[in-house]
């Protein structure tokens, strides 16, 4: 629930979208997405696979597939290794930023070069509050939080990151 307000609260859907959230990227309406941004900052692990792997499922294939054809641009920003990452992501041939060294500025900065947009037409999706959102607004980019795709993580993020954001999840006030 409170996940759900805080895509509320960075996003701002339009009306009609309002209480509809998304559990995975691929249920994000492209066409809604268009109105937000003109390209999207993408993490990875967890966002666009599941942790650790490199197939990207058909569905998740298909909706790419749908942002690129309505003309937003994607970069890829992760923590992962360049090798791993050009592997599992091969077919798209997004520009990407890897290791990113989220929250650390730098990979975001990169990103926006390569998008060659301004910050305000730039949207960041992630899974991970305390990586993938908190670097996202420290350098002042909107952000979207999803859940993560499946259970399996890097151990830290489990052990550590995750009971921070259940700690925060609580506290944040909902909208
Ligand atoms: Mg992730």
């Amino acid at each position: 629930m409170v996940k759900q307000n805080l895509q509320m609260k960075e996003t701002e859907p339009e009306a009609e979208s309002r209480g509809k959230w998304w559990k995975k990227i691929e249920e994000i309406p492209v066409e809604w997405l268009k109105n937000q941004a003109k390209g999207i900052i993408l993490d990875v692990d967890n966002t666009l696979v599941n942790w650790g792997e490199d197939e990207v499922s058909a569905d998740v294939q298909q909706w790419l597939n749908q942002v690129k054809s309505v003309g937003l641009q994607v970069c890829l920003l992760s923590n992962t290794r360049n090798s791993r990452l050009s592997r599992c992501l091969r077919f798209f041939h997004f520009p990407y930023v890897a290791p990113a060294w989220k929250p650390l500025p730098f990979g975001y900065w990169k990103a926006l070069r390569l998008l060659n947009l301004e910050k305000e037409e730039v949207l960041v999706i992630g899974d991970q509050l305390l990586t993938d959102i908190f670097g996202a607004r420290l350098v002042g980019f909107r952000a979207l939080w999803l859940p993560p795709r499946s259970s399996r993580e890097f151990i830290l993020t489990r052990l550590i990151s995750r009971k921070i954001e259940q700690w925060l999840s609580r506290i944040l006030r909902p909208l």
